[in-house]
């Protein structure tokens, strides 16, 4: 590295910081109208999560990195919803378990000039039976004359109220110091730890592709029951079930199940469900129905699992329904609608006939062990010289950005880190990412290249 003009503290820093594992998951939680969205925004530094003043607007975004004192983490914003058809109550209940399902801590967000209302008091009791750490934000202290409000929800038994101003900033600093001390390191469900135990699966895709009859196909029974209307309460559900000869454990089926039709923020619950399952998961099994167009929706579930940096197998469901003609269409379709996955392994299976589900299995371990694979440092440099070599970066400006060495820093999903004499541009890494593709594999999952460049 020194003598490639790089400072060898520079180099160790780079690697470490693109070879983070799984992040820890932060839910922010509340009622309507408390404020959640405008911290969300706050946190992460941007006005990606809109604050919208319309109800029912759908958000399918629901997850977002962020980074504080040099840490980072994953935030869940659950402020994209309003109350539905259960009423008040229960929808803050529902979306606030699933957020708590999914998160390593929680901020509770209470509004501070109202006071705790009936419902917070109901989330305070899930958040006491989830037993994760809270750090409970005062919000709407936009001033000095707001501390009394804040001091009020000690009432609340969950500790030291923090006064915020999500609007405006105040305070937010010494509440993000406590998120950080309430966060682990690394995520609950560090993947690896559990060595031989099963493997984490989410089953996911948008309503009626058929996730229920998939789960009950596999697992052989009618465990999860189709078009069932669930009470309104919801426990977190993972199960074991044997495919292939080996224990899988399908995580938060539970959410797969059909619950009381939403009207208002429906498919944005569905974002969360999902959000939540591949945040558990190691692995998505993305189902998709192979009669109908694929749709927008489809693609957001795909880049969902993709941006959370899990395996992933595309399953094409009906296709006993298929006809020539909608079999010509749907090739189509991937080809311009899935081309940001076109590495993932695809089975084309019928729920309701059984149709290709043993091809299920090889598929999943495919994609793990393109997830897990770790190229030696030697071979990777090898391979980078010889693309260095045969395939030079454009001259821009007079000069010839060069690859000069790289690494890979983790794993699950593989991320490399490059050491460059200059900027590479966006098409020469994807050239390097096909590249990198054609010789080493990572079917089944997404990669991470960072660039670094020589000062
Ligand atoms: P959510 O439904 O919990 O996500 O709430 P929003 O973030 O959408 O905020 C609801 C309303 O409260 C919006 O009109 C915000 O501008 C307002 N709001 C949020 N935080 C603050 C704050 O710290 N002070 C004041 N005065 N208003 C706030
Ligand atoms: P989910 O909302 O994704 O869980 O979807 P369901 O499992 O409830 O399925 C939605 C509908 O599609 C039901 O009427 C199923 O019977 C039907 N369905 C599911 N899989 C198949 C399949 O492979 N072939 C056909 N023809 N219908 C299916």
């Amino acid at each position: 590295a020194a003598e490639e003009g790089f400072d060898l503290e520079d180099v160790e820093g780079a690697i470490e910081a693109a070879g983070h594992g799984p992040l820890p998951v932060l839910a922010v939680v509340g009622r309507p109208n408390v404020g959640k969205s405008t911290l969300v925004n706050r946190v992460i530094g941007r006005r990606e999560a809109v604050v919208e003043d319309k109800p029912g607007v759908t958000r399918d975004r629901v997850t977002y990195e962020a980074e504080w004192s040099g840490r980072r983490f994953k935030v869940v914003d659950t402020g994209g919803w309003e109350q539905d058809v259960l009423g008040i109550h229960a929808s803050v209940a529902a979306q606030a378990e699933y957020a708590i399902d999914a998160a390593d801590a929680v901020v509770f967000v209470v509004d501070a000039k109202v006071g705790a209302t009936d419902t917070d008091e109901a989330v305070v009791r899930l958040l006491r039976k989830a037993g994760k750490p809270v750090v409970l934000c005062a919000n709407k202290v936009d001033g000095p004359s707001g501390e009394a409000d804040a001091a009020m929800l000690w009432s609340l038994g969950l500790g030291e109220p923090h006064p915020v101003s999500a609007l405006h900033g105040r305070g937010t600093g010494d509440m993000l110091d406590a998120v950080l001390e309430a966060l682990p390191e690394a995520p609950a469900q560090t993947f690896g730890t559990a060595i031989g135990g099963p493997r984490r699966i989410a089953l996911i895709g948008r309503p009626n592709v058929g996730k229920s009859s998939l789960l009950n196909k596999v697992a052989n029974e009618d465990r999860v029951v189709v078009n069932e209307i669930a009470g309104t309460t919801r426990d977190p559900v993972d199960e074991l079930i044997e495919l292939g000869g080996v224990t899988w454990k399908f995580v938060d089926t539970a959410g797969i199940r059909k619950r009381v039709h939403l009207q208002q923020g429906a498919d944005y619950y569905a974002s969360l469900r999902t959000a939540a399952a591949v945040e558990k998961a190691e692995l998505a099994v993305i189902l998709i129905d192979a009669s109908e167009t694929i749709s927008v929706q489809d693609q957001r579930i795909v880049t969902m699992a993709v941006d959370a940096g899990r395996a992933i197998v595309l399953a094409f469901n009906k296709w006993d329904t298929l006809d020539e003609e909608r079999r010509y269409y749907l090739e189509r379709e991937i080809e311009t609608e899935l081309g940001q996955v076109t590495w993932a392994p695809r089975v084309n299976v019928s729920a309701r006939t059984g149709r290709h589900m043993e091809k299920l299995v090889p598929a999943i371990e495919t994609a793990l062990a393109g997830w897990e694979t770790r190229v030696p440092t030697g071979r990777l440099n090898a391979f980078l010289g010889e693309l260095v070599a045969s395939h030079p970066h454009p001259i821009r400006g007079g000069k010839q950005p060069r690859i000069l060495f790289g690494t890979q820093a983790g794993t699950k999903p593989p991320r490399f880190v490059l050491f460059a004499s200059g900027f590479i541009e966006h098409g020469y890494r994807r050239f390097v990412e096909r590249r990198l593709r054609e010789e080493f594999g990572f079917e089944g999952t997404p990669i991470h290249i960072s660039v670094r460049v020589r000062e």
